[in-house]
C-alpha cells in the first residue's frame, strides 16, 4: 500500500467523509465514489445521496501480513460489504474476531481513524464496518 498522499485525502476528504454518492438522474443507479460519467447509463447528471450506513458482508479475507501502517492491527479483516443502495466498499471489519465474519453478516458503518503517516502527520479517517 502506498503511503497517504495528502492532497488525495484532500480531495476526496467530502464524499468519503460523508458518505456522499451520486444518484444518475437518467437511470438511478448510485455511484460511490461519485462520478463524472454514469457507469450504466453515460448519464452526466448527478444528485447527491447519502448512503446509507447498514449493510451486509459479501466477501472477506483476512490480513496477517498489514502494510506497516496496520502492523498493529494484524490480523484484521479485510471485507467488501453491500450497503442498502448497493454500493459495494471495502473496509476494515473492526469490532470483531476476524475467525467470527461470515458470509451476509449485518454490519454497520463506522466512522474511525484508519491510518497516521508518521512521515507526514497526516491522519486519515475513514469508516470500518462493524457488526450490526
Ligand atoms: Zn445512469
Amino acid at each position: 500500500m502506498s503511503p497517504l498522499n495528502p492532497a488525495r485525502v484532500a480531495r476526496e476528504f467530502p464524499s468519503r467523509y460523508r458518505l456522499e454518492a451520486a444518484r444518475c438522474e437518467g437511470c438511478g443507479v448510485v455511484s460511490f465514489p461519485p462520478r463524472v460519467v454514469c457507469p450504466a447509463c453515460r448519464g452526466r447528471k448527478f444528485a447527491t445521496a447519502s448512503l446509507e450506513p447498514e449493510g451486509k458482508v459479501l466477501t472477506w479475507t483476512v490480513i496477517h501480513v498489514g502494510p506497516s501502517s496496520h502492523k498493529h492491527e494484524v490480523p484484521y479483516a479485510l471485507a467488501v460489504v453491500e450497503l442498502a443502495d448497493g454500493v459495494r466498499i471495502t473496509c476494515q471489519i473492526a469490532d470483531l474476531d476476524p475467525a467470527q465474519v461470515a458470509p451476509g453478516l449485518p454490519v454497520r458503518l463506522e466512522f474511525r481513524r484508519i491510518q497516521e503517516d508518521g512521515e507526514a502527520g497526516v491522519i486519515a479517517y475513514g469508516h470500518k464496518a462493524v457488526p450490526a
